[in-house]
């Protein structure tokens, strides 16, 4: 943005002015009296010459050298030509004639040459100094909005890093966070906590049988009604295709399963047609483990395999089921306890 000031802004209108025949004694008289710094002499409204404190200060020297004779009128101590400049004239443009010729006061003039107005030096310095607080507050302005606009794009640019595009859970990189930020809490304040891992019954013939845009409309719905059943501080992620990670803070294993039963089994409900299952509708399986006092793992990742496990355990024993892994068993590689609602 540029900012721009013409001499007419700046410019006083009051000002004092003379003619060249005047007395100089009632002039200074004037000046002392009302403090003025200058006067223009003017003749038929245009500016013919200025007394400025200049011209007082030169007469004083001449007294001061005793020369005799005193001049009588302004015209004899008036600093003539006058330099002048038009009310169109922009500050930059004044600002050279001012400091390139030393000029302090400078009339300001119409097209004719009449007298309008006078700037001073400081006039102008003083505004010069304005356009400067005035871009500085432009740029900082610019900086701060930018800087905001920069802050919103970087939490938009985040949180979409970890938001899954098609069901709009948590993604990889968000279950991991959590997974980290959740088992150092456990660890470090002896908390529970519980996984719990869906994944789709006969996913594959599904997409096979319906197309690819019914599966993943069915992975929506899955996503929708698993979001549906959890309490609010519990979290949902899409772990893998079509696979997903419900996390539980301050869950206990009977809690975990009690919860991923109930959604099974909900779900089930919902009914949604798939021919290659042998009940007819889709379901799910699941594998539950919770992270224990007693017998907890140095990292979540032995917690997320133990619940990969009751998963595989589902599977190979008939699906639509949730199996659990006490903590007690997890290094027993001997068949899992099951539950849920085997066909
Ligand atoms: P299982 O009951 O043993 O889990 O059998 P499955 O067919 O579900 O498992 P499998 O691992 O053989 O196949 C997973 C299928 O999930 C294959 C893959 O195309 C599908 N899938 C994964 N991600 C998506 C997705 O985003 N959209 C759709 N439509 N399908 C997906
Ligand atoms: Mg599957
Ligand atoms: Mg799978």
């Amino acid at each position: 943005m540029k900012v721009e000031i013409l001499i007419k802004e700046l410019m006083a209108t009051d000002v004092i002015s003379t003619t060249p025949d005047a007395i100089l004694s009632d002039v200074i008289q004037k000046m002392i009296d009302h403090r003025y710094s200058c006067v223009i002499v003017v003749e038929e409204k245009r500016p013919v010459g200025i007394i400025t404190e200049r011209d007082i200060v030169r007469l004083m020297g001449q007294f001061m050298n005793n020369r005799p004779q005193t001049p009588a009128r302004v015209a004899d101590v008036m600093t003539t030509p006058v330099a002048t400049i038009t009310e169109e004239t922009n500050l930059f443009e004044a600002l050279v004639i001012s400091s390139a010729q030393k000029i302090r006061h400078l009339p300001v003039v119409n097209a004719d040459g009449e007298l309008l107005g006078l700037v001073t030096q400081s006039d102008l310095a003083k505004a010069h100094f304005h356009i400067f607080e005035k871009q500085r507050e432009i740029i900082e302005h610019s900086v701060t909005a930018r800087t905001l606009e920069l802050q919103k794009a970087n939490e938009q640019l985040k949180s979409l890093s970890m938001v899954d595009a098609l069901t709009s859970l948590g993604n990889r990189r968000a279950m991991e966070v959590d997974l980290e930020h959740t088992h150092s809490q456990a660890l470090r304040y002896n908390r529970s906590y519980a996984v719990a891992l869906f994944d789709i019954d006969f996913f594959k013939q599904f997409n096979d049988t319906y197309g690819h845009q019914a599966g993943d409309k069915a992975l929506k719905d899955v996503s929708g009604h698993l979001l549906s059943s959890i309490r609010k501080c519990d979290r949902l992620y899409r772990y893998g295709g079509e696979e997903i990670l419900l996390l539980m803070p301050e869950t206990s294993l009977y809690g975990a399963l009690i919860l991923a039963d109930r959604i099974l089994a909900s779900f089930a409900v919902l009914n949604i047609p798939h021919e290659k299952n042998s009940c007819g509708f889709l379901t799910l399986s699941c594998g539950v483990a919770c992270q224990v006092e007693e017998n907890g793992y140095d990292h979540w990742e032995g917690l997320v395999d133990l619940a990969d496990r009751g998963l595989y355990a589902s599977k190979s024993n008939g699906r639509n089921q949730v199996t659990i892994i006490p903590p007690e068993d997890a290094n027993d590689d001997s068949v899992p306890r099951l539950h849920g609602n085997q066909p």
